[in-house]
């Protein structure tokens, strides 16, 4: 049974004390219930959000990571250094990320291995650019993307992996994808994941759906059968919309 994940994503918004600001008042808020919540923060929060979500059962997830432990690769950050400060998961392969940092499937797969090597889990995310989908290659582009970053994933490793399908034209723009539009992709990754490792460890993947998610659209997104929750950006920034979202 999958439970449903709805994690914010602060992509460079923040201070670390603006961080502690939301966490404190969100706590005031939020009631714990069946969905998991979590909170991709800039590297500089992680360890103020982390005590401040203490007991709370909200995770905490990194933006990005290294796929090395350490090494002459100035700027970046590894996965143990995450994972001393109890880092939760960690977003691997946001479209942002692969637009403007050259981050590309290969780079994505070794630090989807990595994560999982230092359990830390990985939230992967996918999607096409609206030039793909007008010329109706969207599966097929996403296939690719699917494929290439579970290259050389055991199915035990996979379940462990949420996808967060993201089409990159409704990033940011306010423009959602219709419920129709998201469950669509989303059941067809699932069946890709079918094919690559059997309808009983696709079933327990837990897959996401990105992109304009906002308090007013999530619960008919959420409503679809193989949408397992959000990765929710510009509208994770104010504890009550946030909280709208996570009580979809
Ligand atoms: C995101 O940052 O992954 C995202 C989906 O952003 P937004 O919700 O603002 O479209």
């Amino acid at each position: 049974m999958r439970k449903p994940f709805i994690a914010g994503n602060w992509k460079m918004y923040k201070t670390a004390a603006q961080a502690v600001e939301f966490a404190e008042e969100f706590k005031k808020i939020y009631r714990p219930s069946d969905v998991r919540v979590a909170i991709a923060a800039p590297y500089t929060q992680l360890w103020a959000l982390k005590k401040a979500f203490e007991g709370t059962g909200i995770g905490v997830a990194a933006q990005n990571m290294h796929w090395e432990d350490q090494g002459a690769f100035t700027g970046e950050v590894s996965a143990p250094m995450l994972k001393e400060i109890g880092v939760d998961y960690v977003i691997i392969g946001h479209s942002e990320r692969r637009e403007y940092f050259g981050e590309t499937d290969d780079t994505v797969n070794r630090k989807v291995k990595k994560a999982l090597a230092s359990g830390i889990l990985p939230i992967l995310c996918c999607g096409e650019s609206l030039k793909i989908r007008e010329a109706g290659k969207e599966k097929l582009f996403v296939e690719g993307q699917i494929r290439a970053d579970f290259d050389g994933i055991p199915a035990e490793d996979a379940v462990k992996i949420t996808v967060a399908y993201e089409p990159i034209w409704a990033i940011g723009t306010g423009k959602t994808a219709t419920p129709a539009q998201a469950q669509e992709m989303c059941a067809f990754i699932r069946d890709v994941l079918a094919g690559i490792y059997g309808e009983d460890v696709s079933e327990e993947i837990a897959i996401q759906y990105g992109g304009s998610v906002k308090p007013s659209n999530a619960s008919e997104l959420m409503d679809q059968v193989d949408i397992d929750g959000a990765l929710v950006g510009g509208a994770s920034l104010k504890p009550a919309d946030f909280l709208e979202i996570v009580h979809f």
